[in-house]
């Protein structure tokens, strides 16, 4: 094999465990906690305690609702039983009984307030907790899928790993030095020519570059500085 071919299937070998090592840092990114999935947690765990807090708001006002109501039949009671005589007397509660009875319609408006106030906060709890359920299953779905694809990938790493190191050795170390310069800023490092042009930056190839790759020299882009495979 010449020494550009050599090169250019360690390009791909590269290129392979660049890709392998890319998703691999993608599955560890992801077992962290998923971002999305927190956020929906937070603000699903935000809207139960504003359900929680219309809930007993609702409850306080119905207490009230109904010793209002207590207080309007317990002065109805007095009114009713005789024991109450006296004329003044009789005047002050009836007068009290219509002023609890105003008070108790005004409440009841309250209480209807306040239940309309908790079926909202129920309902956006309710579309708030789906949504974060949704996304968890979501998680746990490519979680699972990752947890799949993680030793496989690390069979293709060390499979590359071990290609790689076969072809090292059988590259000539000016070569390598030439390839590694190439690869810092290049990738691939090796293109090839096709009808005269570089792959890696499609423009053509100097007549004196082309004579360089067929005598199997390196031959190096003048444009892009990629070494170039005949
Ligand atoms: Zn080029």
């Amino acid at each position: 094999m010449r020494v550009i071919e050599q090169l250019a299937e360690l390009a791909e070998v590269d290129r392979e465990l660049v890709t392998a090592a890319d998703e691999l840092g993608q599955i560890d990114a992801r077992a962290g906690g998923d971002p999305e999935a927190l956020r929906l947690e937070a603000h699903r765990a935000e809207l139960e305690a504003e359900a929680a807090r219309r809930t007993a708001a609702r409850r306080t006002e119905e207490l009230e609702l109904e010793a209002l109501g207590e207080r309007r039949r317990h002065q109805e009671r007095a009114l009713y039983d005789g024991s109450v005589r006296h004329p003044g007397d009789l005047q002050r509660r009836q007068h009290e009984i219509q002023g609890l009875r105003q008070l108790g319609a005004t409440h009841e408006e309250r209480v209807l307030a306040a239940m309309e106030a908790e079926e909202a906060a129920q309902a956006e709890l309710a579309a708030a907790a789906e949504a974060a359920r949704a996304t968890l299953a979501r998680v746990g779905e490519r979680r699972r899928a990752d947890a799949g694809r993680r030793p496989q990938l690390e069979r293709e790493r060390a499979a590359a790993a071990i290609r790689r190191d076969r072809l090292v050795a059988q590259i000539p170390p000016a070569a390598l030095r030439t390839y590694a310069r190439t690869a810092q800023h290049r990738s691939p490092a090796v293109a090839r020519i096709i009808h005269g042009t570089c792959s890696g930056c499609r423009l053509p190839v100097p007549a004196r570059v082309l004579d360089q790759a067929r005598r199997d020299e390196l031959a190096v882009c003048e444009t892009c500085e990629r070494l170039l495979l005949l």
